[in-house]
């Protein structure tokens, strides 16, 4: 069988055209013992409605995708025009200079992002390869809005829509 003909340079051309394509911007953070490990994130997408379950795309290669397993409760926080800081630590694979607060809603909760626009707490459900990276889908435990601010995106390698 002869493999299908590709267009030369195809993946810069997808990140050029993926650039283009405006997203939010989400903290996913978890608690393993007494520590938090969180990342930033813009893959996360609304798989189903009944039963409640979110995706979101992450290296095998991080620290994270450990942390992701039969079990563990992690936290989604999207993030508002005012908190890039958020989202520039976090994808930072040093997470270097002062930690931006993480809380959680409950005292067994996973680590939410105070003030964010909108949250999810999720559940490990399952996980499939694809491609270089793991889609992750969470079992969405609860979730809520946030009543202040307007929603940071990401668009052309750039947060907008406030300081950036
Ligand atoms: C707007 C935005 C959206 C993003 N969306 C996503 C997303 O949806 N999914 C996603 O997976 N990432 C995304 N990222 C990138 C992600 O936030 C960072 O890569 C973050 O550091 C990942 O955390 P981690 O714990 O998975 O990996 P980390 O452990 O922080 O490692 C990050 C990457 O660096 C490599 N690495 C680790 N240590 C070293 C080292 N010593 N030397 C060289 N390389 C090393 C790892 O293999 C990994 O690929 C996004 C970034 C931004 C700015």
């Amino acid at each position: 069988m002869t493999a299908p003909t590709q267009q030369p340079g195809l993946a810069d051309a997808l990140r050029r055209a993926a650039r283009r394509f405006v997203t939010g911007v989400a903290i996913v953070a978890v608690r393993s013992g007494d520590r938090t490990h969180a990342l930033t994130a813009n893959s996360l997408v609304t798989l189903s409605l009944d039963p409640a379950l979110v995706g979101i795309c992450m290296r095998p290669q991080g620290r994270m995708r450990p942390l992701m397993g039969p079990g563990r409760r992690f936290g989604i926080s999207v993030l508002s025009t005012s908190q890039s800081h958020y989202a520039r630590h976090f994808a930072d694979v040093r997470r270097t200079g002062a930690v931006p607060l993480l809380v959680p809603l409950t005292a067994d909760g996973p680590p939410l992002v105070p003030g964010c626009v909108a949250y999810f707490v999720c559940e490990f459900a399952q996980v499939h390869p694809v491609g270089d990276h793991d889609l992750i889908v969470g079992a969405v435990v609860s979730c809520g809005v946030g009543t202040e601010g307007d929603p940071l995106a990401f668009v052309d390698g750039e947060f907008r829509g406030g300081a950036g």
